[in-house]
């Protein structure tokens, strides 16, 4: 199954080259989970924040906000990979198996959000894993058999 966000458009959760290179079609590279899980908790949250490198330097000024291009799918092109290749460390993040995001939701700081996950767990369709105590909300779609919300550092 190929599952379309309605909340989401491709720029928001590819990075620029994915999103260049392969256009509409990139969407192939994404968890049907983790889109599934980003829709529901738009749903019940209100507006989510992943990348906004599609956005106009003026309008991000104008939002107060800086530049994201590397919160949703990462490439070996993006910053954070090619730092990983050129020290030789393996990088097997869930950011580039399409199974993984980055986001701020609106009004919310990011505990709030996770805590919200781990209270309302029976509203979440998969498994999802979340990153502790980071500024920001990292959620990830990877089942690693520890229970509906797992909280790992
Ligand atoms: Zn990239
Ligand atoms: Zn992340």
């Amino acid at each position: 199954m190929l599952y379309r966000p309605r909340h989401f458009v491709l720029q928001e959760l590819a990075c620029p080259h994915i999103f260049e290179k392969y256009g509409e079609t990139a969407w192939q590279f994404f968890d049907d989970k983790l889109l599934m899980t980003l829709d529901l908790l738009r749903d019940q949250l209100g507006p989510i924040y992943v990348n906004n490198w599609d956005m106009s330097p003026a309008k991000r000024k104008q939002a107060g906000t800086q530049l994201f291009d590397e919160r949703g799918f990462r490439c070996i092109q993006c910053s954070i990979v090619k730092e990983h290749i050129k020290e030789n460390i393996l990088y097997v993040s869930p950011h580039m198996t399409g199974q993984g995001a980055d986001f701020d939701v609106l009004g919310l700081s990011a505990p709030k959000v996770r805590l919200w996950c781990a209270a309302n767990y029976i509203l979440l369709p998969f498994s999802i894993r979340l990153e502790k105590s980071v500024p920001w909300v990292h959620l990830d779609t990877r089942d690693c058999g520890k229970g509906k919300v797992h909280l790992f550092t």
